[in-house]
């Protein structure tokens, strides 16, 4: 991995436009919209809404948001038409038309996942500042609001108790921006962003996220002529090419983008 250099919003706009026919996917958290203390307060404003609206109309850009929350959530937090959105990392992808397909046929690994999240719960008790989320086919502990040392007491002693069960449904750890993430090693983002590859080829194919989570499409872009953007305040090793520094100058490129004539 190399360390991607820093671009403006204009120049990775002028970029991204001379495409013609783009395909433009970004994740959702800490990407399009900042990271907020818990999940649920990270919402788009309206002129982030209004921008990605203006952008679905141009028919040179298909737009897609691959997150690791769930479907139901992006619709919800994502009003938005022509709008393709893939949830728990590509688990499954809705289409403009509201239709749903599923990418991930691994066997039902639910019950492990419910689980494990039984396991965490007893592990974190009435310690504040936790949230968990089971996704069916992920477990993700978020840990933004807890005290750093509870924090790091509850998930080692949750990765000790939980090691037999996961080696034994196979399945493996992502770390995030505090969150930890339990899911089977098919389940990313590499996973829609090929789906989407497959369904518009010839469009130049752009990604922008900030979290390890992005890496697996970072990698694909980089092997398949796209190009990945690490949306992140400082230089770090990333297999993206470009860097923006926040969601902020996000915004700044999707309007440049979306309101060119
Ligand atoms: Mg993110």
């Amino acid at each position: 991995m190399n360390v991607p250099p820093l671009i403006s919003p204009a120049a990775l706009a002028e970029r991204v436009a001379a495409g013609k026919k783009v395909l433009l996917m970004m994740d959702y958290d800490g990407t399009l919209v900042p990271i907020a203390p818990v999940p649920g307060r990270a919402r788009p404003g309206e002129r982030l809404l209004k921008t990605l609206a203006q952008l679905g109309r141009r028919p040179e850009y298909t737009l897609a948001v691959l997150s690791g929350r769930r479907l139901e959530e992006l619709r919800e937090l994502l009003p938005v038409p022509g709008l393709y959105l893939a949830g728990v990392h590509g688990a499954v992808i809705s289409r403009p038309d509201g239709e749903s397909v599923p990418l991930f046929n691994e066997a039902d690994i639910s019950g492990a996942i419910a689980r494990l999240h039984d396991l965490a719960r007893a592990r974190i008790g009435n310690r504040p500042g936790f949230l968990l989320e089971n996704k069916h086919l992920a477990l993700a502990i978020h840990y933004r609001l807890a005290e750093p040392e509870a924090a790091e007491e509850v998930l080692a002693s949750f990765l000790r108790e939980s090691e037999k069960l996961r080696r034994q449904s196979g399945l493996v750890l992502l770390r995030g921006k505090e969150v930890l993430e339990v899911r089977p090693p098919g389940l990313h983002k590499g996973k829609p962003l090929a789906w989407l590859k497959n369904n518009f080829p010839g469009r130049l194919a752009v990604f922008l996220g900030d979290d390890t989570t992005d890496e697996d499409a970072f990698q694909l872009l980089k092997k398949e002529n796209g190009l990945g953007v690490l949306i992140s305040e400082h230089p770090r090793p990333s297999s993206a090419a470009l860097r923006l520094k926040s969601p902020c100058e996000v915004g700044q490129f999707l309007e440049l983008l979306a309101f060119a004539r």
